[in-house]
């Protein structure tokens, strides 16, 4: 086997490395939480910000990228990324709000089809969203949404998501990869038995954009959310997306705004509104411009490495880490998939003592994420994690369970962990 030397050596995006800042000189594995600021993100921010300096609100139409069209300039960058026409992705609010926008455009309930099929193992947000908007459309959460459960805690089963495609579903809204175990979904497979019974699907793909190829128009996929503070390194709070798949562009947004009119009309202040045509019409109000400023630096380093390129260094990078636990620290738990197509970009370690592990790793130079209550994420990001890093990581590992360094420390989160 290939050393973590020569792996480094024969590396075809090493390159990148040097353009980011490593906070305190730590190994960092959280960059499916939030991505390091890369110097060209910097530099982009501060372009942006400079036309505001120099041209006040002239910027809206003046400068390197004028205001007016950012979103939209930006949005052709992102759809190959998640494999969409160029008008069917907007650069937008956050998940969050996405996911509501979406909801009250997409999903139409009526007497017979009225659920919303969610699961169990789902990020908080995503769920307040749907009960949230369920209650807003007068149905009650208890019977409209319905939870896939887990039988292991960590992943879901194929035959446990198609079991709950019954006839009063409306929608199947899930996470393209899990945000603990790692777990990536079949999305192709899964839309192509909803639709089969009617029902429409939406993915969250928090934990998949950045990571790895999407395919979201060939795929049929009705909806997705997104943000790219995690693996697309936008900084945080950076602005989100939204994919909305063309079939569905006739609908008036369910939120309206006049970001969301035909940019020939917008400034008619008329009362009537003109949608625009696309995935432009479900934006709100006015774009947060510094918020996705950022990402055009880091998109210029997406289209230069290319995913293929991302993907096949995470998924070797991911592999070199779990490899080496699994010969040197059997103590862990690995509850990531083995399957490399059905695995994002992350390394999910169960153990007891995560909590207070975690934090000995912080203090010995490698900054990991903690998921309550029991899960260690470790995220070696192809843009500037190298395979010495995660060699360096699992050594640094090794120590802290042999001379019990974790001891030091209670086995409790953090605020913010
Ligand atoms: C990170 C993440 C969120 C966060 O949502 P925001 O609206 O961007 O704050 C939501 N859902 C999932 C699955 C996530 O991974």
């Amino acid at each position: 086997m290939a050393t973590a030397i020569e792996l480094d050596g024969k590396d075809v995006l090493s390159r990148f490395k040097q353009e980011f800042y490593q906070p305190d000189g730590r190994i960092y594995m959280d960059g499916n939480s939030l991505g390091l600021m890369s110097r060209r993100a910097e530099a982009k921010l501060v372009e942006l910000m400079h036309s505001w300096k120099v041209f006040g609100i002239d910027g809206w139409t003046e400068g390197t990228h004028p205001w007016f069209t950012l979103a939209e300039e930006m949005s052709l960058q992102i759809a190959p990324m998640v494999g969409a026409k160029p008008h069917e992705v907007m650069v937008t609010g956050s998940i969050t709000s996405n996911i509501h926008q979406m909801l009250s455009t997409v999903f139409l309930p009526t007497s017979e089809r009225f659920a919303i099929v969610v699961d169990e193992l789902n990020f908080p947000s995503d769920i307040y969203a749907v009960e949230s908007h369920l209650r807003l459309r007068g149905l009650d959460p208890k019977t409209a949404m319905r939870k896939i459960p887990s039988k292991d805690g960590y992943t879901l089963e194929y035959e446990d998501i198609v079991s709950h495609l019954q006839e009063d579903v409306a929608l199947l809204f899930l996470p393209s990869v899990l945000y603990r175990s790692g777990q990536l979904l079949p999305i192709r497979n899964i839309t192509a038995a909803a639709h089969d019974k009617g029902i429409l699907t939406a993915f969250d793909l928090a934990h998949s954009i950045g990571a790895l190829p999407h395919e979201l128009h060939k795929d049929g996929v009705d909806f997705a959310v997104w943000c790219h503070y995690k693996y697309m390194n936008s900084g945080p709070g950076g602005t989100g997306g939204l994919f909305i798949h063309e079939r569905h562009h006739h609908l008036e947004p369910g939120h309206a705004g006049w970001f969301g009119s035909d940019k020939a009309k917008q400034f008619d202040m008329d009362h009537r509104f003109s949608k625009a045509e696309g995935a432009g019409a479900y934006q709100i109000g006015t774009p947060n411009i510094f918020s996705m400023a950022p990402l055009l630096g880091s998109l210029e380093m997406f289209e230069e490495a290319g995913m293929a390129a991302i993907r096949e260094k995470s998924l070797k990078l991911t592999a070199m880490l779990r490899n080496l636990i699994k010969e040197q620290l059997p103590e862990f738990v690995d509850v990531t998939p083995n399957e490399d197509n059905s695995r994002g970009g992350h390394i999910a370690l169960a153990h007891p003592e995560a909590a207070r592990i975690c934090k000995a790793l912080k203090q010995a130079g490698v900054v990991p994420d903690f998921r309550s209550p029991n899960i260690i994420r470790l995220a070696p990001v192809a843009f500037y994690t190298s395979f010495c890093d995660v060699e360096e990581t699992v050594s640094r590992l090794k120590n802290i369970m042999q001379e019990e360094l974790y001891k030091n420390f209670t086995n409790e989160r953090n605020v913010v962990a």
